[in-house]
């Protein structure tokens, strides 16, 4: 269709592009979750979210479904990196999180299993590493979990080959994303929030009091305030306050065909974190990540597919589960997705510029994290007004 000489009407400028209190952008979790919060918290407040895509196209519908906290081997990393405290905090929310998620929505539908969190290990170095740091982790993570050992050795129930060494948390649950984001929006209808689908923000002002979006094709809306929530796309959106701190880079997915007596159940964590696999349903194996082995080509905002971490997810399957030989035909099913990484394990909550606040970063781990990176972002929100 040629825009150039489209208008919008008196009708649609008055109903759908009328000016709402806050717009949200980006409808994934932590935009859906902090709408809600915000409205609930403030019925008379008219929250309008605006999403790019016809329906949301972040992390949050492409994810692994993991309702997770971390493995031993990155939360011991994250402890070297960014100190104890600062990893406790994350694994606070994160728990938490999973927590509201079992209360909230684990009833409603969304495939909530509680099987519990795996972490694989297959380097001698790294197991012994882990055993000998897991009481100074079980240690840390006792404040959170209320449990003396959080993580504790468990012989992999279906995994063998050269698996070495195989730990156990009861408190890790798996779930469907694509559901869960489905509720979410019909909550949000429910509460009374506005849609705008299929409309990317392209620029984002603020001047005197109000902040201005505008979009090709869909026109301009001005609002209050902004609460961006693109997580990963936020250094295209915002370019010059997120030069670094937020980097997208892709993930690789791969949902195998149903598969004739599998057993394999719970969600597992490898190396850090940078592979992840569980089951779906009865007889699908999830498995993906492995963007440490892409290298730059993993660098990007753009989907698509990536036939190196692809090929390496196969080889550790076949290294892991060798009863069977793992191809490429028991996967048809794959896709991408984007994770916003950055300085830090902690999520960005700030404001850009006035008026217009980002929430984001959430990595690889946001499923849990999101729920409290959304009510303080709807909290702060609230404040200003
Ligand atoms: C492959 C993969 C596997 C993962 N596995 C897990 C897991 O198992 N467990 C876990 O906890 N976490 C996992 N994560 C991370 C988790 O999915 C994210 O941290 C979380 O979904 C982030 O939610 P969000 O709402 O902040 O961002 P997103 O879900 O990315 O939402 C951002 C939204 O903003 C929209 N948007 C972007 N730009 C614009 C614009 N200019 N205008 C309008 N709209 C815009 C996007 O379309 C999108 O819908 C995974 C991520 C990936 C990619």
């Amino acid at each position: 269709m040629d825009q150039s000489n489209f208008r919008t009407s008196y009708w649609e400028q008055t109903t759908f592009l009328r000016s709402p209190d806050v717009v949200v952008v980006g409808a994934g979790l932590t935009g859906l979750q902090a709408a809600l919060a915000l409205k609930r918290s403030q019925p008379k407040c008219d929250v309008l979210v605006i999403e790019r895509a016809p329906i949301p196209r972040g992390a949050s519908t492409r994810n692994a479904g993991f309702a997770c906290f971390g493995g031993p081997t990155e939360l011991l990393a994250d402890m070297d990196a960014y100190g104890a405290e600062s990893t406790l905090k994350t694994v606070r929310e994160r728990y938490a999180g999973i927590r509201a998620l079992e209360e909230n929505y684990a009833g409603r539908g969304i495939d909530w299993a509680k099987n519990g969190g795996y972490e694989v290990i297959d380097e001698a170095p790294v197991a012994e590493m882990v055993w000998a740091r897991l009481p100074e982790l079980n240690a840390l993570l006792a404040e959170v979990t209320g449990v003396g050992e959080t993580w504790r050795h468990q012989a992999t129930p279906y995994l063998y080959g050269s698996t070495l060494a195989c730990f156990h948390n009861p408190f890790e649950a798996q779930l469907h994303p694509g559901k869960l984001v489905s509720l979410l929006l019909a909550d949000c209808h429910r509460a009374g929030v506005r849609f705008l689908f299929g409309c990317e923000v392209d620029h984002l002002g603020a001047a005197a009091g109000a902040v201005t979006l505008e979009g090709a094709g869909w026109g301009s809306i001005v609002a209050k305030q902004a609460l961006v929530t693109v997580n990963a796309f936020a250094r295209k959106l915002l370019p010059a306050d997120f030069p670094e701190a937020i980097r997208p880079v892709r993930n690789q997915i791969l949902l195998s065909k149903p598969l004739p007596d599998f057993k394999l159940r719970g969600c597992y964590h490898y190396h850090e974190g940078y592979v992840y696999f569980r089951n779906v349903g009865e007889d699908r194996l999830l498995i993906g990540g492995a963007r440490h082995r892409a290298g730059a080509s993993s660098e990007t905002a753009a989907f698509g597919p990536n036939g190196v971490p692809e090929a390496y997810l196969l080889e550790k399957l076949n290294q892991w589960l060798p009863s069977r030989q793992w191809t490429d035909e028991d996967f048809p099913v794959r896709w991408s997705g984007i994770i916003a990484q950055g300085d830090g394990k902690s999520p960005v909550l700030r404001y850009a510029s006035e008026g217009v606040l980002v929430a984001g970063r959430l990595a690889g781990m946001g499923v849990a994290l999101s729920a409290a990176l959304a009510r303080r972002a709807a909290d702060e929100v609230i404040e200003q007004f």
